[in-house]
């Protein structure tokens, strides 16, 4: 057999498809992270692991290359500049970043640092959100959009925030805003800048179809647009509407789907002009996808279409428009927001089961002994000695009929737990067998694709899918899951990832493959003792904040990293996790209240010399350790 490679690890995990060009495997079979696509320069995965683990960062760590999320915002920007330049469109273009796809402090600063060379700007959809905004904008004059139901609070803090200098425009998504507004307006004097949304009768595709169509939750329909417009002339506000927006929902996973809703957007922006509203801006909204899996198709994971085709499509169909009706084409806003986070941050932890291997029964004697042995295990030590290619379906189906038996023998007293862990043990090694004669036969025939699930190890895995990854709980998204180390080996054990809750949904089951969805991730036996690393890619967007604690996981570590070429890499900032106090308190409890308690319940038991002072007092010890601990698995 051919030497196992790199290149295989990388085509069984698909890294080139979905990597973007910013993940790849070094020559010591390790990943490595790019600080922009194809670069020569990279940072070893494993390497900045092992020396965050010196520093005493605990897994599991969120790692944030703020490279990644330059690039990103930088790709943005100029693939819409290139089509803009190639279309001769008379406009300009401006990326906004909905905060709400993470609006931890430091990354929305560090995206509006990242962006004012680009004009970035930022939409909310909250009130909290807007006020995230408003401090994030302080310093930079970042152009602000408000999305979302707006009460009077709301819009009374938005205009006296453009009458002290802040520049921010506010979407009408319903009609009673409309009149509060107007209202607000009168009270105070003070001019808006407006936008409105409309509902647009294109659909995106996919799991967030609804946000567009009719029975959108959002925005204006065409008759009352109609009226928007009546009302605001009458209030001579008129000239307010600056911005005409829609949103079709995000992921959008087919370029037909985005053509439909921009040529009916860019035709709603050219009516409105001719009725008199002198729109300056068309917000398009987010939508642009990411391909998870890497297949490049129109799977929910995965999008048909490239960065460039859609910028490309979003200028020619507006200009395309625009032109034939003779109406200057507006400037474009996109509030793309899962493809300018997603890619940058990757979750790292350890797998446990690397110290339970020597507690293993080994039964290997058995084999030698069959006179001894119950008929049932008999059997099944027979098929796995004489097993072969020809015999394989056969010999497969008489191994599930024996095992069911061993159960029910079991369960009627015929078997007992010694002949039951045996049947156990020989199967497991006949499963191993068959697969190995499996593997060398393609295609593999359909009946026993499903086959090899019987061989999936569970390997248990230090993180929360809850808190971490709860998109992949939720609606069955994927995200790629590769070892960061020993992709120099080939990875033998077929294994699902159960995270650490007790929740048996905590679970991971399908995965990036090399031809897509599998049901299976590979990875390496681990050896005993072995610090076994994997990493989860392409996080950034929407997973942190929709995380939430079950079992009381708290957030986990998070460092930012920027790469430099004198030292390779720079630690920027690290956020400590959770610890078990914080997340106590998110339930209402309080760490010195609770030591309290349990202190004067320990007292009354050494009065009545049911415990002595030092067990007391060590248990004391260790639970006010416990709470200033982190919330996942120490040592
Ligand atoms: C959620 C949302 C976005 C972001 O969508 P992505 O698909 O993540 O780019 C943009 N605009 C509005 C109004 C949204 O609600």
């Amino acid at each position: 057999m051919p030497k196992w490679s790199i290149n295989d690890s990388a085509k069984v995990y698909n890294i080139g498809n979905w990597g973007a060009d910013l993940f790849s495997i070094n020559k010591k079979g390790n990943v490595c992270v790019h600080p922009t696509p194809n670069s020569k320069y990279s940072i070893d995965l494993k390497v900045l692991v092992d020396d965050l683990i010196k520093r005493k960062i605990k897994p599991p760590i969120l790692l944030r290359f703020m490279n990644i999320l330059e690039g990103r915002i930088a790709s943005i920007s100029r693939v819409f500049k290139n089509a803009i330049h190639e279309n001769n469109y008379p406009a300009k273009y401006q990326t906004f970043y909905p905060i709400k796809v993470n609006q931890q402090r430091q990354v929305v600063e560090a995206i509006a640092n990242f962006g004012k060379k680009h004009g970035l700007g930022l939409e909310v959809g909250s009130k909290p959100e807007l006020v995230a905004a408003i401090s994030m904008s302080a310093g930079n004059k970042l152009p602000i959009i408000c999305n979302g139901y707006k009460d009077t609070e709301f819009i009374e803090t938005v205009l006296y925030a453009t009458r002290v200098g802040y520049d921010i425009t506010i979407v009408v998504e319903k009609l009673f805003e409309l009149e509060r507004i107007i209202e607000v307006s009168k009270r105070t004097g003070i001019i808006p800048k407006l936008g409105i949304r409309v509902k647009l009768s294109s659909k995106g595709i996919g799991k967030w179809s609804t946000s567009g169509g009719e029975d959108a939750k959002f925005g204006l329909r065409i008759s009352e647009i109609m009226a928007a417009i009546e009302s605001l002339k009458q209030n001579g506000l008129i000239d307010c509407v600056k911005l005409l927006h829609f949103h079709v929902g995000s992921q959008i996973t087919k370029i037909d789907k985005i053509k439909n809703a921009l040529i009916e957007g860019a035709r709603i922006y050219v009516e409105m002009r001719r009725l008199g509203v002198n729109l300056e801006y068309l917000d398009i909204g987010g939508g642009l996808g990411v391909d998870y899996d890497g297949s490049k198709s129109s799977y929910f994971s995965s999008v048909n279409y490239s960065l460039e085709e859609y910028a490309n499509d979003v200028i020619y169909q507006v200009k395309n428009i625009c032109d034939e009706a003779g109406v200057p084409c507006p400037n474009i806003i996109s509030e793309s927001g899962r493809a300018t986070v997603a890619h940058y941050s990757v979750l790292v932890t350890n797998v446990l089961n690397n110290n339970t291997q020597t507690l293993m029964p080994d039964f290997e004697h058995i084999l030698a002994e069959n006179a001894k042995l119950s008929p049932t295990v008999r059997k099944l030590v027979d098929i796995y000695k004489s097993i072969d290619r020809h015999s394989l379906r056969e010999d497969y189906h008489d191994t599930i009929q024996l095992i069911q038996e061993s159960v029910s023998l079991f369960n009627l007293g015929y078997l007992n737990m010694n002949e039951r862990a045996h049947a156990e043990w020989v199967y497991s090694k006949i499963i191993r067998k068959i697969n190995s004669i499996v593997e060398k036969l393609k295609p593999i025939p359909d009946e026993l694709q499903n086959f090899q699930l019987s061989l999936r190890q569970t390997y248990f895995t230090n993180f929360s899918l809850f808190q971490s990854i709860p998109d992949s709980w939720a609606i069955d998204q994927l995200f790629p899951i590769v070892p960061i180390q020993r992709l120099d080996e080939k990875p033998d054990v077929l294994t699902s990832i159960a995270d650490i809750t007790c929740d048996s949904d905590g679970e991971i089951t399908s995965f990036v493959g090399e031809n897509g969805r599998t049901k299976a991730l590979p990875l390496h036996k681990i050896d005993v003792g072995e610090d076994y690393y994997i990493g989860f890619f392409l996080i950034g967007a929407y997973q942190e904040i929709l995380g939430d604690m079950h079992n009381l996981f708290g957030d986990t570590n998070a460092v930012h990293i920027t790469f430099n070429k004198k030292t390779n890499y720079k630690i920027d900032t690290v956020i400590t996790g959770d610890a078990t106090w914080e997340s106590l308190k998110y339930v209402q409890y309080d760490a010195s209240e609770i030591l309290k308690r349990v202190r004067n319940n320990l007292e009354t038991d050494v009065s009545l010399q049911k415990v002595s002072i030092e067990e007391s007092s060590h248990f004391l010890e260790l639970l006010d350790r416990t709470l200033q601990s982190y919330t996942y698995f120490g040592e």
